[in-house]
């Protein structure tokens, strides 16, 4: 029987699993993110570079690197970005070195960016890549999400707005589709893609090892 907090007593050795997740801007998707990242201790995330203004609510380092466009650029030049794209007219780039020791280490990495970043990232690495687009449940409710979140100026709530046709376009480039209609519901439902997705054999190379000490093990009579 499932016993909760019981220790497992095997241990199988799986690749991390690079988890993107993309929707247009005010359906979610860092409100799941954060509940995703708070109840799944294997799971981190991939902090982003920008050249966006800093939110009231954000923290330097937890949310992104807030850097000056010369900055960006240096990054980007040096090949220190993975992926980098320029979205609402800011442009924004996944820092190498962590998604690299994350995945030597078989840690799972969220990625909460854009399709653009999203298709570089599946181009690259499309063994580890498993994508979700989240949708909003009605084109209202996604303009209400954004002024009720009330973090960014009208102008910006516009150009964001705007902008959500041509992403959602790109729905049919994602793995998963989940509508953002009930939080608890949407949250569960990517709970339950990570957890099947890590069970999935080919991100499992300890089975080898596991199923063969289970066939070369002497019965007990
Ligand atoms: P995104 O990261 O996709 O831009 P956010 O996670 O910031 O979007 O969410 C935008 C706003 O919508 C926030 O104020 C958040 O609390 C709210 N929100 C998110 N999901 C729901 C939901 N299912 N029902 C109602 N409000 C939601
Ligand atoms: P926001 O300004 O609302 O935080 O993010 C705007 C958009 O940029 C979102 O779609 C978000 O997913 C995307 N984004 C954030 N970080 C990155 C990144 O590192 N690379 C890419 N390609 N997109 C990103």
């Amino acid at each position: 029987m499932y016993e909760p907090g019981r220790p497992n007593l095997v241990e199988i050795s799986r690749r991390g699993l690079m988890l993107v997740i993309s929707s247009p801007s005010g359906a979610g998707k860092s409100t799941i993110a954060r509940s995703l990242l708070e109840n799944d201790k294997n799971l981190s995330l991939s902090v982003s570079v920008t050249t966006r203004q800093r939110r009231p609510s954000e923290i330097e380092g937890v949310h992104y690197r807030f850097v000056g466009i010369r900055e960006f650029e240096r990054l980007r030049d040096s090949d220190a970005l993975l992926e980098w794209a320029e979205v609402h007219g800011n442009f924004y780039g996944t820092p190498r070195e962590a998604v690299e020791d994350a995945m030597a280490a078989g840690r799972d990495m969220l990625f909460d960016i854009d399709w653009q970043g999203a298709q570089q990232l599946q181009e690259k690495m499309p063994a580890d890549v498993v994508s979700i687009f989240i949708l909003p449940p009605t084109m209202t409710e996604l303009q209400a999400r954004l002024h009720r979140r009330a973090e960014d100026t009208e102008q910006v709530i516009a150009t964001r707005l705007a902008n959500s046709r041509s992403e959602i376009e790109h729905w049919r480039e994602y793995d998963y589709i989940v509508v953002n209609d009930d939080l608890n519901r949407a949250y569960m439902s990517l709970k339950s893609i990570v957890e099947a997705e890590r069970l999935r054999r080919d991100r499992r190379p300890g089975l080898y090892d596991f199923v063969t000490r289970l066939l070369t093990e002497k019965p007990v009579l």
